[in-house]
C-alpha cells in the first residue's frame, strides 16, 4: 500500500518515494546528517516497505507499453528538457549533492553538469540508427533487425556519484523505452529526489520512473524478486553485486554489474616524475578517494622511488582539506560515519602491520567524517591494504625492479577496473595496454578520470563485463528482434 500521495517531494517529512507520478511517505523514515558536521540534519527520508516496492513495480508495468510506444523523438525531448532543467538549477543540485555526501562543491558542480551532458548525449543517441538491414537469400524478403526495450528495469545505485551514475543508467534505460524502479543509496537520496523532480517536471509520464528510497538490504527481496523484472543494472560493492546476480540467476533477467576496484598505477624510471606525482595524487585523493576508479596502489621503479615518494608527499600535502562548501577545498569529508569507520579500520591495519606512513594516517572525527590523505609504504603484497578496496584517501606505494615486476604486481588482484602507466616509452605503453587486466587503461593519466560518451566498465571481479555509457548503453538497455518481411 502506498500512503499519502502528493505532487511535491519533501525532505522534512520523508515524502521521498515517487511512485505512479506522485510523492509519498512511508510508515518508517530515516534521517541523514551532513558528513562535514554530523550535528547538521540534511533530511528525513521514507524507508519504503516491500509493499511499496511492489506498488512501484505495478506503476512501472502499467506505464510500460505506452512509454515504449511513444516515438523516440518524444522520449529524446524529455531527456533534453530534463537536461535543461538540471542545468538551470545546477548550483542548487550541486549543493544538495554536497550536503548528501560531502563531495567538494567544485566537483559537485562538475558532476551535475556532467549529468546534463550525459542526458543530452542520450537525447541525440536515441535518434541514431536503431537496427540494421541484411541481404536475404530470398529476393522477396526484406531482412532486418529492430530494437525493443527490455520492459521494467531495476536500477540500484551507490552514493559516490549521486547524480552521474543514476543519470548514466536512467537516461538510456528510459530513453530506449523501458520503465524504471530506482533504488538509490541511503546517503544519496536527497540528490535522487532532486533528479526525479527534474525528470517529472520535464514531462515524464506517471509510472515511467519510480523512486524507492530505503535500505538496500531490507528491500532486496522486493527489488530482485518481482516476476516481471526485465533487467537489473547495479553499481556498488562487489559483495552486494554478486548476491544480487545470484538472486535473479534462475530467471531470465538481464544483469549489469559495475563493482569495486583496487586500481594500480605503474611509474617507470623514464616517466615525467613531477607530472606523475600530480596525476597519481588526483587519482588517489580527489573525491576523498571514494571513486571506484581511484588509484590505490602505486608501483614505482626502485631507482626513482625516493624521488617519486618525495614528489608525491609534496603534492598530497598541498591538498586543501576542509569544508566541502568552500570553493578552495580539494578534499572534503568521507561520505558518512560508516565510511569514516571503515577507513579508520584500514589505518589500524597499517599500524598493526607497522607500515611506513609517508604522510597522513589520521582520522579527524571531531564532529565530521574527515580522514587525512594518506600515503603508506612498506606494506606486504597480501595485506588487506593491498587486496581490499578501501574507498578512502589511502594510497600504498611499493618499489619494484622494473616493468615486468610492476605489471605482474599490478595484475595480482581480483579486481580489474582501471590502471595507469607513466612512461615516455611508446613500446612499453603498447605492451601495457595489451597486458594490463583492466577495463580502462590510462597512459600518463590518472586512473579515475573518465569521459561520458565512451564505454565504461571493468574486467575480472570489477564488472559483469557488460559496458555502460556511450553506444554500449544501447546494447544493454535494448533487445533485438529479427524481422523477415516478405510481400506476397
Ligand atoms: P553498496 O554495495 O553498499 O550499495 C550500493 C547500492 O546497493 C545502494 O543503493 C545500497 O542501498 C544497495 N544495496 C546494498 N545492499 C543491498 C542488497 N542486499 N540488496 C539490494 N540492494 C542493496 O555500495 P556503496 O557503498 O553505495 O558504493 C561504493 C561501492 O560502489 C564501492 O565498492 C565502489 O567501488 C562501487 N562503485 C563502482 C563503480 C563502477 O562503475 N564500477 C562506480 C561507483 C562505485
Amino acid at each position: 500500500m502506498v500512503s499519502s500521495g502528493s505532487s511535491s517531494a519533501s525532505l522534512t517529512d520523508g515524502r521521498t518515494l515517487f511512485v505512479g507520478g506522485a510523492w509519498h511517505t512511508a510508515d518508517d523514515t530515516y534521517d541523514r546528517f551532513d558528513p562535514a558536521d554530523l550535528s547538521r540534519p540534511t533530511g528525513t527520508f521514507a524507508a519504503a516497505s516491500l509493499e511499496q516496492v511492489d506498488a512501484a513495480y505495478d506503476a512501472a508495468l502499467g506505464a510500460q507499453a505506452a512509454w515504449a510506444a511513444t516515438p523516440a523523438v518524444q522520449r529524446a525531448e524529455v531527456l533534453r528538457k530534463t537536461a535543461d532543467l538540471l542545468e538551470a538549477k545546477a548550483e542548487e543540485g550541486a549543493r544538495r549533492l554536497t550536503s548528501d555526501m560531502g563531495k567538494c562543491i567544485r566537483d559537485a558542480r562538475g558532476e551535475v553538469l556532467r549529468s546534463v551532458a550525459i542526458l543530452r548525449y542520450f537525447a541525440g543517441e536515441l535518434l541514431q540508427p536503431a537496427g540494421e538491414t541484411y541481404p536475404s537469400s530470398d529476393p522477396s524478403v526484406l531482412l532486418l533487425t529492430v530494437e525493443e526495450p527490455l520492459g521494467v528495469v531495476c536500477a540500484i545505485t551507490p552514493w559516490n556519484f549521486p547524480f552521474a551514475i543514476p543519470v548514466w543508467k536512467l537516461a538510456p534505460a528510459l530513453g530506449f523505452g523501458n520503465t524504471v524502479v530506482w533504488k538509490p543509496a541511503e546517503s544519496a537520496a536527497g540528490s535522487a529526489v532532486f533528479l526525479t523532480e527534474a525528470f517529472a517536471a520535464a514531462g515524464l509520464p506517471a509510472g515511467v520512473l519510480n523512486l524507492v528510497t530505503g535500505k538496500g538490504r531490507t528491500l532486496s527481496a522486493g527489488l530482485t524478486g518481482h516476476p516481471r523484472l526485465g533487467a537489473l543494472t547495479f553499481t556498488g560493492s562487489s559483495g552486494v553485486g554478486v548476491r544480487l546476480r545470484q538472486a535473479v540467476a534462475d530467471r531470465n533477467v538481464k544483469v549489469q554489474l559495475e563493482l569495486g576496484g583496487k586500481n594500480p598505477a605503474v611509474v617507470l624510471a623514464d616517466a615525467d616524475l613531477e607530472d606523475a606525482a600530480v596525476q597519481v595524487t588526483r587519482g588517489a585523493m580527489f573525491s576523498t578517494g571514494q571513486r571506484c576508479t581511484a588509484t590505490s596502489r602505486v608501483y614505482v621503479e626502485r631507482t626513482v622511488a625516493p624521488m617519486f615518494r618525495d614528489l608525491l608527499r609534496q603534492q598530497v600535502e598541498k591538498l586543501v582539506i576542509g569544508d566541502p562548501f568552500d570553493d578552495a577545498t580539494d578534499v572534503g569529508p568521507l561520505a558518512s560515519a560508516e565510511q569514516r569507520d571503515t577507513v579508520a579500520g584500514f589505518l589500524q591495519i597499517a599500524r598493526d602491520e607497522q607500515a611506513e606512513v609517508i604522510t597522513g594516517g589520521t582520522i579527524d572525527d571531531a564532529g565530521g567524517c574527515f580522514a587525512a590523505p594518506t600515503v603508506l609504504a612498506g606494506v606486504g603484497p597480501d595485506s588487506a591494504l593491498m587486496r581490499d578496496e578501501i574507498f578512502g584517501p589511502v594510497l600504498v606505494v611499493q618499489e619494484v625492479d622494473g616493468y615486468e615486476a610492476a605489471i605482474t604486481a599490478a595484475n595480482d588482484t581480483e579486481f580489474g577496473l582501471s590502471s595507469a602507466l607513466f612512461t615516455k616509452d611508446i613500446a612499453t605503453a603498447m605492451d601495457f595496454i595489451k597486458r594490463t587486466q583492466s577495463g580502462l587503461v590510462h597512459i600518463n593519466r590518472e586512473t579515475a578520470s573518465v569521459e561520458p560518451h565512451v564505454p565504461f566498465g571493468g574486467l575480472k571481479g570489477s564488472s559483469s563485463m557488460s559496458r555502460e555509457q556511450g553506444k554500449a548503453a544501447r546494447l544493454f538497455f535494448t533487445t533485438t528482434k529479427t524481422v523477415y518481411l516478405r510481400s506476397t
